[in-house]
């Protein structure tokens, strides 16, 4: 089996869906699972439609109608006429969200927000499978919540490998093209929960361990995998092959290309993972597998943006001790905040951290009761693997360097 993710980028309106198609048709579809992620920026729109639900602010009806509006136009370019069952489908996806929030007693904001969050990937794989039996493709309309199952820990839920393997072991067919979901599983109690933004890379890796599947390739609107973010550098240069190992470090530090999560299941199996073209597919892309050399051999950059540069010293002038920083990274995992450098002196601990689930501040007010806090928001985090000084000077031009800090194969920068 050969599993294909299609992200958000790739399905953001009608010609997208349509591409699709057209590259099943170059690539072939016999023994394919498709997992899809929700259509273009949905899954920020839901997120918005939570907020407004928790703020219980009257434009709550416009944000879900925004929604709703968006997929329907889409539906309106792929299907004739208004008579295909999938409009019937949509239409009961949104009259059960709406049902959700009226009948929802729970406060737990990130369990809300799974249950409204997930919506774009059923949504978006409805409208798939239906267009795919409309061109007159057959394929299986698979709900990923059967299938992959993952504790409770809302919005970045953990997958229980044991059971999602026995039944996905059981239930998927082969010899047909399954069209699954992206970025959800379900709790014990069948709640829905998301893997965290940008999890269906992960979930296309879930699925290839569980399968064996010969490959995992995953579409995208770049050529394959970049020495650096199209979006922030001017020249870049196409990375044929990488080992896992290569893609695991450049995913770590931010090449939002692959979801960092993607890397270990494929590589446990030695599965092939393929970085390609949705528009031009039959180009080869990048290939990672075991043990492959960077090819070819040149400096690779990853920028994250919007990072925060903490700094903590004793009050007392005491050293900064093993105590002190076991105690800190217990709260950063309490937390939820990454942590993506470290540098520490005797008595002052600095780390560039991402605060995606904005808690900086309830943290910040216990820190500050035991250390000196101080702290630079919006900062960037430049990492150059395979560095040369020509590159490091490229990075360093016009900026001001917080933090500078090289090991053998990598050096990173936080600037401002
Ligand atoms: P998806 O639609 O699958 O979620 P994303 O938008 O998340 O796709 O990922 C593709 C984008 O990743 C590209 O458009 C590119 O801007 C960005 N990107 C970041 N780092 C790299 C890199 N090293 N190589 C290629 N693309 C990269
Ligand atoms: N739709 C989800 C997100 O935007 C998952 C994904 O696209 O991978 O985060
Ligand atoms: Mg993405």
């Amino acid at each position: 089996m050969r599993i294909f993710k299609f992200g958000g980028a790739s399905v953001k309106d009608a010609e997208g869906v349509e591409n699709v198609y057209d590259v099943l048709q170059k690539v072939g579809y016999d023994d394919v699972l498709l997992v899809v992620s929700a259509m273009g920026k949905t899954t920020n729109a839901l997120e918005v439609v939570v907020k407004r639900y928790f703020e219980k602010s009257p434009e709550l009806s416009n944000a879900i109608r925004e929604v709703k509006e968006y997929h329907l136009a889409i539906m309106m370019d792929l299907f004739e006429g208004t008579n295909n069952m999938v409009f019937n489908a949509v239409n009961k996806h949104f009259s059960d969200l709406e049902h959700f929030l009226v009948i929802n007693k729970s406060p737990n904001y990130n369990f809300v927000y799974d249950q409204i969050v997930s919506m774009g990937e059923i949504l978006s794989t409805t409208i798939l499978s239906h267009y795919f039996s409309y061109k007159g493709i057959n394929n299986e309309w698979v709900d990923v919540r059967n299938l992959i199952k993952t504790d409770q820990t809302y919005r970045d839920a953990v997958v229980d490998w044991e059971q999602t393997q026995e039944i996905i072991s059981k239930t998927i067919k082969r010899n047909t093209l399954n069209i699954t979901q992206g970025f959800i599983g379900s709790d014990e109690n069948y709640f829905t929960t998301t893997l965290g933004r940008e999890g269906s890379d992960y979930t296309a890796a879930i699925f290839a361990y569980c399968t064996n599947a010969e490959s995992v390739t995953i579409w995208k609107d770049v050529p394959g995998v970049l020495n650096a973010d199209p979006r922030y550098f001017k020249d870049t240069t196409l990375l044929n092959q990488i080992s896992y190992r290569e893609a695991i470090e450049l995913a770590f530090y931010g090449a939002s290309v692959i979801h960092p999560k993607t890397l270990q299941p494929l590589q446990r199996k030695e599965i092939p993972l393929y970085v390609k073209s949705f528009i031009n597919p039959l180009l080869p892309g990048t290939k990672v597998s075991k043990g492959a050399d960077l090819e070819p051999q040149t400096s690779c950059f990853i920028v994250k943006k919007d990072q925060l540069l903490l700094s903590l010293s004793s009050i007392d002038f005491s050293f900064i001790m093993e105590d002190n920083i076991s105690e800190i990274f217990g709260l950063l995992s309490n937390y939820k905040i990454k942590v993506s450098l470290i540098q520490n002196t005797a008595i002052s601990f600095t780390i560039c951290v991402e605060d995606k689930f904005e808690k900086f501040q309830e943290l910040n007010a216990i820190l500050s009761k035991k250390f000196k806090v101080t702290y630079t928001e919006g900062v960037s985090l430049y990492t150059i693997r395979h560095f040369t000084e020509a590159a490091v000077h490229a990075v360093e031009a016009g900026k001001n360097v917080l933090v500078k800090q090289m090991s053998k194969e990598t050096m990173q920068l936080v600037t401002l």
